[in-house]
């Protein structure tokens, strides 16, 4: 759709969305505010100022938020932390932005079974800090992960520093309730391992940037923490020595690394080329 397809959000649409999430979790008047809620991390001027922002507290707010868009033909755009990098977050169209920041619970953490369930606004780093006190940790890791929140994670499937030996995020995806842009609440997958009879829909979700539903649970698989963790710092000559060496550590070394990272002379300060492994789990 254009810009032009969509309808403006009136005074009468305003009042309904504060009788859905209440009057302090509504504004569309206070300029700076909404400056906050038009743009991520892509430099550069690329906001786009909403018409209304709106912070619902649980799905079913959610839910009446999106049936009162799709029925007045308002564009709607969720939001996380607003740290992405490709612009998912910005209001283009204006509309609604609805923050998911209130939902931030962690519903569940079933040490038994290896699975957490939470809302789509927990910080992940809030997640880890909680997973540790059980040693198990939520292996998606994106380096934004002392703000970023889970649900962004998912719907950017952000992978980060442990990716080469972890993977992504969806794969760490057991689940999802999502509220569709018709209005429902339906529930994909879940806490079980078996829980994906029928079409993969919740890796269809997974990296949808918020363009076919908004989370509003989380079903994560988690790990137990590593028992031993090394962190080495190689110096080399040049930086042709250093790459060279990142396949031997895999092939001949028959090591996965959780990370490699890569230091030249100038970033480092030593003036050697450096080969660095983190002891990030
Ligand atoms: C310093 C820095 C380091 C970064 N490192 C990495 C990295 O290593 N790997 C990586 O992949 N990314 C990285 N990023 C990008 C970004 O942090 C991640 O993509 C992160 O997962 C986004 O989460 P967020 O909560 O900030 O989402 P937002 O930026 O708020 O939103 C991202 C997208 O998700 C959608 N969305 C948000 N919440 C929901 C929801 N509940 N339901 C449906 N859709 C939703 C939005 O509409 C948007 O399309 C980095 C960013 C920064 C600034």
């Amino acid at each position: 759709m254009n810009a032009s397809d969509y309808c403006p959000v009136t005074r009468e649409i305003m009042e309904d969305l504060k009788r859905i999430c209440g009057d302090a979790f509504v504004y569309s008047d206070d300029a700076r505010k909404l400056a906050k809620y038009s743009r991520d991390k892509v430099p550069g001027p690329s906001g786009h100022l909403p018409e209304v922002v709106v912070i619902p507290k649980t799905a079913r707010e959610v839910a009446e938020v999106v049936k009162l868009a799709n029925r007045e033909i308002i564009p709607i755009t969720p939001r996380g932390a607003g740290s992405g990098l490709s612009g998912g977050a910005v209001p283009i169209y204006g509309g609604i932005l609805l923050s998911v920041e209130r939902m931030n619970a962690i519903i569940e953490i079933d040490d038994k079974n290896l699975t957490a369930v939470v809302e789509p606004g927990v910080v992940t780093n809030k997640l880890d800090e909680v997973l540790l006190k059980y040693g198990l940790f939520f292996a998606g890791y994106p380096m934004s992960e002392e703000f970023c929140f889970i649900g962004g994670n998912v719907a950017e499937n952000a992978g980060g520093g442990r990716a080469v030996k972890y993977g992504v995020t969806g794969q760490y995806i057991h689940g999802l309730e999502i509220v569709a842009p018709t209005g429902e609440i339906i529930q994909l997958g879940g806490k079980r391992v078996k829980d994906v009879t029928g079409y993969n829909m919740v890796q269809l979700m997974v990296g949808s940037e918020g363009t076919l539903g908004i989370f509003t649970k989380i079903f994560i698989k988690l790990l137990p923490c590593p028992t031993v963790r090394q962190a080495i710092l190689v110096l080399f000559e040049d930086a042709e020595a250093a790459i060279a060496v990142v396949p031997e550590v895999m092939t001949s070394g028959k090591l996965v690394p959780t990370s490699i990272e890569f230091m030249d002379g100038f970033t480092n300060t030593m003036g050697y080329y450096a080969i660095y492994h983190p002891s990030v789990h």
